[in-house]
């Protein structure tokens, strides 16, 4: 048995918890990380070379808390002195009236950030790579972006060691028991006593806390890369992020040519999984379906090079779980990023650190409460099946 008594103790060294050791290490909290695999392993939601950030959501809160997660993004650049954080611009590609496009105009609207409707001419005289009918309507956002995912969870993780965390890889937590004075996480290699516990388990969260009954799912999601011939053209600096809700209810998304190539993925819609088992190899059936939808709107890209598996762990009304946990108060929750959290991790790690270290926090989650009634309030329908 191990007699230190850690300030906190974070389990899972993903996007989450890796943010959540920095800024608690950053405020002088004594922290341990225990994480199952080794740092940036592929087997949960943070792996690969980028993740979408942007203020256009189709719920405002979102867009208010993402004034806070770009600032917080951009510290972390300057302090680390790495370039994490690309800004591209975005098109939101749909239909006449484009509905989704409007729902998050009206969100950007009331938060103050702007965005401009295009008409098809516009988006292909800027932006010549798309082949869209003239019957479109487009929302153009110009802060939009991306993060070098991989490398923001390793710059986390390296800070916190640098301010004193303790990183400890390929160990699994067991257990957690709260019956003591402090919690208890058990592992195979010992138990360790934490003030506060912070669960950042992404998909393995409902595994761990099983208890709690969390409204959690996980699903297999997929994403295609492409290296077109001129790959200049598809480059950050030339081509956008892009996202578009189809006739048929799709959303569909992609990102400039970084890391392996332009991304180009279909949201949600994923064959529910447990994280222990999943198949970790792309179905080829959804990667002629990309190419598909690739060759209709950007013929230029050619042909997928390379596919990538991820696991999304989704709540019924798809917003996130920020919380107590409700038996234990000083075991903290973060999970159900449901396919949009990376963006978000700069300011989970802060909250988390505010509530493990104050008991409280400015920022307003309560949206992200553990035991609310799903949250469906504006109104667009559900973007997974
Ligand atoms: C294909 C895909 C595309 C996405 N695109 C975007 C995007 O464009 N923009 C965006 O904002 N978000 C996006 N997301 C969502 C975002 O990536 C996730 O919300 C985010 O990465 C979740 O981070 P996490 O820390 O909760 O989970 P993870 O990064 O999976 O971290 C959880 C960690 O906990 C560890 N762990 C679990 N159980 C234990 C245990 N018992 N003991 C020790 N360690 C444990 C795991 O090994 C893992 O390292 C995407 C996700 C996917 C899959």
């Amino acid at each position: 048995m191990n007699s230190h008594i850690y300030d906190a103790i974070v389990i899972g060294a993903g996007g989450m918890g890796s943010a959540s050791a920095y800024h608690l290490a950053k405020s002088g909290a004594d922290v341990l990380v225990l994480e199952q695999f080794q740092r940036g392993h592929a087997f949960g939601s943070s792996h690969g070379a980028t993740r979408i950030i942007r203020f256009f959501y189709d719920k405002p809160f979102y867009t208010e808390l993402m004034k806070t997660a770009y600032a917080e993004w951009r510290d972390l650049e300057s302090v680390s002195g790495k370039p994490l954080l690309f800004i591209t611009g975005s098109v939101c590609l749909g239909g006449r009236r484009n509905s989704y496009g409007q729902s998050v105009r009206r969100s950007l609207d009331a938060a103050g950030v702007k965005s401009e409707w295009w008409a098809a001419t516009q988006l292909t005289e800027r932006f010549p790579q798309f082949r869209v009918s003239n019957d479109m309507d487009i929302l153009w956002q110009a802060d939009t972006g991306f993060l070098h995912a991989a490398e923001c969870v390793l710059t986390h993780l390296e800070l916190a060691e640098r301010h004193g965390a303790t990183v400890q890889e390929e160990t699994a937590v067991t257990d957690i028991d709260w019956q003591g004075d402090f919690p208890t996480v058990c592992t195979d290699d010992g138990q360790f006593h934490g003030r506060k516990v912070v669960v950042t388990a992404g998909a393995w969260t409902g595994k761990l806390l099983t208890a709690l009954n969390l409204p959690l799912t996980v699903t297999k999601q997929q994403v295609c890369y492409y290296q077109p011939t001129d790959t200049d053209y598809f480059k950050p600096k030339r081509f956008p992020v892009f996202a578009e809700m189809t006739a048929d209810g799709e959303f569909l998304y992609g990102v400039p040519a970084f890391g392996s190539g332009v991304k180009i993925a279909r949201h949600g819609r994923g064959e529910l999984v447990s994280p222990d088992t999943c198949q970790r190899t792309p179905d080829t059936d959804y990667i002629t379906h990309i190419d598909a939808y690739v060759q209709e709107r950007m013929p230029g890209l050619g042909r997928s090079t390379a596919a990538e598996v991820c696991l999304y762990t989704e709540t019924p009304d798809e917003d996130f779980i920020i919380d107590r946990h409700r038996q234990c108060p000083d075991v903290l929750v973060a999970a159900g990023f449901s396919g949009h959290g990376f963006k978000f991790c700069s300011l989970v790690g802060r909250i988390m650190s505010e509530l493990a270290m104050n008991g409280e926090t400015d920022f307003d989650i309560h949206p992200f409460c553990i035991d609310r009634e799903p949250n469906t309030s504006s109104g667009i329908p559900r973007l997974q099946s």
